[in-house]
């Protein structure tokens, strides 16, 4: 199976140069790893206004994918700074970012709306990567794992078993992103059961097997394999890492060669 490596690039960088730079960049290393098509899907989700240009550029047999940090649950309409998934869609997007902490922190993104945004997404057959995780207040109060099991069913209201099969789920503790403190190997797997746990009460134990969970907060070159390997995730979500090249290749390198 596919290890995931999916690249969040944030409101970086600042110019479309840059941006393009950038593309080509990873487009240019990854060339070079042998059998990665095979080993990592790898996606990258630019800001909105360089989606159009960096789809472009991209060579469609190229193992990178694109896409979005956001939708709206609407099509089109009255929605003054929205983008829709038909947008989306026309731009070659195959994945949206959903629930990222920092739109559930800055713009008061709630779990109701989390919700509308999975479901438009499955409807229009683009795969969600459905982000959750708990503050640090939460894990220093011992409400860690109540946390995400809210986030958890508050989310999936609805969706039914086939189709949470197409949603990848993205464990990231608010309290290791950005930083360069990421959570150990350890901590991270008893969540990423404790998760599976909670879809397999919530649906099946055949869900919970087949449901893909990936770890994000300050994942580097250097500790990427112990998230996969180690705490057993389908692959990863990355930040910081994910706006320097050289570094975000050697990443894709090291998934490559588990
Ligand atoms: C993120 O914001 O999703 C993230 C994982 O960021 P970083 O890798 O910078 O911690």
């Amino acid at each position: 199976m596919k290890t995931f490596v999916i690249a969040n690039w944030k409101m970086n960088p600042s110019t479309i140069q840059e941006a393009q730079t950038l593309f080509n960049s990873v487009k240019e290393g990854l060339k070079n790893i042998r059998g990665l098509d095979k080993k990592a899907e790898t996606v990258i989700c630019p800001p909105f206004p360089y989606l159009s240009i960096l789809s472009n550029i991209q060579d469609p047999k190229s193992s990178i994918k694109l896409g979005a940090q956001n939708c709206f649950w609407e099509e089109n309409g009255s929605f003054t700074g929205e983008i829709s998934l038909l947008m989306l869609k026309n731009l070659e997007c195959k994945y949206v970012i959903i629930g990222h902490s920092e739109r559930r922190l800055f713009l008061n993104e709630t779990d109701r709306m989390i919700n509308k945004k999975l479901k438009k997404v499955l409807e229009k057959k683009l795969k969600p990567i459905f982000c959750i995780g708990e503050k640090k207040k939460d894990k220093e109060q011992g409400k860690a794992q109540a946390i995400l099991k809210k986030q958890l069913e508050n989310g999936l209201k609805k969706i039914n078993k086939k189709e949470i099969k197409n949603i990848i789920l993205a464990y990231e503790p608010v309290w290791a992103i950005g930083g360069g403190k990421s959570c150990s190997p350890d901590e991270a797997q008893v969540m990423r059961l404790f998760l599976k746990k909670v879809i397999s009460q919530k649906y099946s134990r055949s869900v919970a097997n087949e449901i893909k969970i990936l770890y994000g907060g300050s994942v580097n070159n250097s500790n990427v394999k112990s998230f996969i390997k180690e705490a057993g995730f389908q692959g990863v979500l990355v930040g910081g890492s994910s706006l320097r090249p050289e570094e975000f290749v050697e990443l894709i390198k090291e998934v490559s060669k588990i």
